[in-house]
């Protein structure tokens, strides 16, 4: 074969685009990876993808390795969160589609008529927004107390019998709130309600994590569990398990068909031909670490947790929000101190940005009744995070002292940084040509393409202060530009 391009020369242009990209390893990035530091485990998952390079996860009695792998991940998963011989599940490509599936299976095991509701703390992942959207739910959030966790009794009022499922956190990824799961789940038991709880952050790490009360399968009411091992599994993306009580409730997850003139259609989730790639990866790295390789690399995150939480404490102007569980935090600006004191912790997330450090901004959230939950900072720690932790900490300490006393961005400033007339227009914005005009005159996107802007905090306000269906028109404009 003539190639057009040479694969070495195609491999240094892929060199060249990874080394543009935020990096992966080495505990700069505190979201999105999740970097055990251990770089055996990396090997590993490397050479397992390439054995299953060609496999086509379709088909389990094809390529009977999945199956053998798959039935192993999920056993490992199920003594993990105690769940008992009636605990079944499947492996997915990843928390969103576990949480899809989850919500699926439960619209079409509930039995009643019409569109049925799905109830969860505001806190939920917006992986439920997009559950409910594509199949047909109607999506009821509790407001959260200051603290991000949800008030039990308030979640039990609104129970009813058009409620197909229950979600609740083991954490919930914008504060690591740990919800009242069992008293939720056991009241929603009562009702004969589904009750998922979201472990997709917390599932591979939470076990380790302590003394806490049950939030897992020793909760009678739990009916199914979502844990990604592209997260505290640290396998590479692609790869979750979803688990569900009962044989019966979990057969509703499939998707079968014989009528149409080709092979006999049988899919547990959500893909058709499917890579085994990351299953791969996912097993091999859960054999090579086991129980107590996980225990391991948790206790480290553990130490790193407790660290930084001791460390924001005593940085004057931020404060930790509520009570993490788990190995994430999100930080806000301490109230109690005089204006001239205080840190916003977006202005601070730019500035730790600009020392080398990737925070994740997250927008606050007024709630339909009780508190309005601030803007927030969040950090996910992970093992590699100790070995960082000196530079860490001192650039955490060093972007508060620079940024002490700014006060945020308002939601006046944000819109007074649209161009003229351009706030009024704004919710007519449906087209590709106006949202990229918009998209331009606010800043977000040049002409020339290039990305987004240094200083996120005018960005998260703006998206703040602007509807919410408006800023998601023009987000959808900015990625989708992105690849064009
Ligand atoms: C990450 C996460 C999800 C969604 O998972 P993806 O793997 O990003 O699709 C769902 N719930 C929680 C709590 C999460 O942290």
């Amino acid at each position: 074969m003539n190639f057009q391009e040479q694969p070495s020369d195609i491999l240094a242009t892929l060199g060249k685009l990874r080394d543009a990209d935020a990096p992966t390893h080495g505990g700069r990035v505190l979201s999105y990876v999740y970097d055990s530091g251990v770089a055996e485990l990396d090997e590993l998952a490397a050479s397992a993808i390439r054995m299953v390079q060609p496999v086509n996860g379709l088909d389990p009695t094809t390529f009977t390795s999945v199956a053998v792998m798959e039935r192993e991940v999920v056993a490992f998963a199920r003594d993990l969160l105690n769940g008992d011989d009636d605990v079944v599940g499947s492996v997915t490509t990843g928390g969103t589609e576990s949480c899809l599936l989850a919500v699926k299976t439960a619209r079409d095991n509930w039995p009643g008529e019409g569109k049925p509701r799905l109830l969860a703390p505001v806190t939920v992942h917006a992986a439920f927004h997009k559950s409910a959207h594509y199949f047909g739910l109607e999506l009821d959030l509790v407001p959260v107390l200051s603290d991000g966790v949800v008030d039990a009794d308030v979640m039990i009022e609104r129970m009813g019998p058009d409620v197909a499922l229950v979600v609740v956190s083991a954490p919930s990824y914008p504060h690591a709130a740990i919800d009242p799961i069992a008293k939720i789940a056991d009241a929603a038991h009562e009702q004969g309600i589904d009750c998922h709880v979201d472990a997709c952050i917390g599932g591979w790490v939470l076990p380790f994590w302590g003394d806490l009360e049950p939030w897992d399968f020793r909760v009678h009411g739990v009916t199914s569990m979502s844990a990604d091992l592209h997260k505290f599994g640290y396998a590479p993306k692609g790869i979750s398990v979803l688990l569900t009580r009962g044989r019966d409730r979990q057969r509703a997850q499939y998707f079968a068909t014989t009528r149409w003139p080709g092979y006999p259609v049988v899919n547990p989730t959500m893909l058709g031909s499917k890579s085994a790639g990351a299953l791969a990866a996912g097993w091999a790295i859960t054999r090579a670490l086991g129980r107590d390789g996980l225990a391991e690399l948790a206790a480290s995150c553990a130490r790193s947790t407790a660290f930084l939480i001791e460390l924001i404490d005593f940085i004057e102007g931020l404060r930790v929000v509520g009570s993490p569980v788990g190995p994430l935090l999100a930080i806000a600006t301490d109230e109690n101190v005089p204006e001239d004191r205080r840190v916003d912790p977006h202005h601070w997330a730019d500035q730790v940005r600009s020392l080398g450090w990737l925070l994740q901004l997250q927008p606050g959230l007024s709630q339909s009744f009780g508190v309005t939950l601030p803007h927030t900072t969040h950090i996910t720690v992970t093992p590699v995070t100790e070995g960082v932790m000196a530079g860490l900490a001192e650039a955490l300490m060093a972007a508060a002292s620079d940024v002490r006393g700014v006060p945020p961005v308002s939601t006046e400033d944000a819109l007074a940084s649209l161009p003229e007339g351009l706030a009024d227009t704004l919710g007519e914005t449906h087209d590709s040509e106006t949202a990229l005009r918009v998209l331009v005159d606010v800043g977000l996107v040049s002409m020339d393409g290039s990305g987004l802007p240094e200083k996120m905090a005018p960005f998260l306000a703006l998206i703040t202060a602007l509807p919410a269906p408006v800023t998601e028109r023009l987000l959808t404009e900015l990625i989708a530009r992105t690849f064009e």
